[in-house]
């Protein structure tokens, strides 16, 4: 483990809460759906319930609109950026990438809203945008669990995102 990536993940401030405009003062009473990730809002949470989206996607009994996930998404508004790179990283990206999906699946059975809007390459580096500050959080862990190498958070003043380096 190298000295920089143990500082960082003992030092920095993880799950720093940023102030997160998507999020509604007020919640809807009873059910609904998104229609885009087929998230269900029940008890004042999103959930996956993939069981009931099949049966209420088509009624008009339960309302539907897009999560804050969702809305986050189609905006293009993400709340982290995860960079990777490094001549390690080049060589097992595939894998790596693996990595990176399966963390995400865990996250969104969790909490659905927690959402990769894009991934591309820029500067040499491959760019994970995600719609929470901790799910960017998380995937860069989960690659620094799994691969070592150098894990450094960065916060925006005002705290509106966070950017997540790895490299190696
Ligand atoms: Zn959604």
């Amino acid at each position: 483990m190298s000295r920089k990536g143990r500082k960082w993940i003992t030092e920095t401030q993880e799950f720093q809460t940023t102030d997160d405009p998507y999020l509604p003062k007020k919640y809807p009473s009873g059910e609904a759906i998104c229609p885009r990730c087929h998230a269900v809002f029940r008890d004042k949470r999103w959930l996956l319930d993939e069981e009931f989206y099949q049966e209420f996607k088509d009624s008009d009994l339960v309302p539907k609109f897009l999560c804050p996930g969702c809305r986050k998404a189609v905006d293009r508004y993400p709340m982290g950026y995860l960079y990777l790179s490094g001549p390690f990283f080049e060589e097992h990206k595939e894998e790596i990438m693996r990595v990176i999906n399966n963390e995400y699946e865990r996250a969104r059975k969790n909490n659905p809203l927690q959402q990769i809007i894009a991934i591309y390459e820029e500067d040499g580096q491959t760019v994970v945008e995600t719609t929470t500050e901790n799910l960017a959080q998380r995937l860069g862990r989960a690659v620094y669990r799994a691969y070592k190498g150098d894990l450094t958070f960065k916060w925006s003043e005002g705290n509106k995102l966070v950017r997540v380096y790895w490299q190696r």
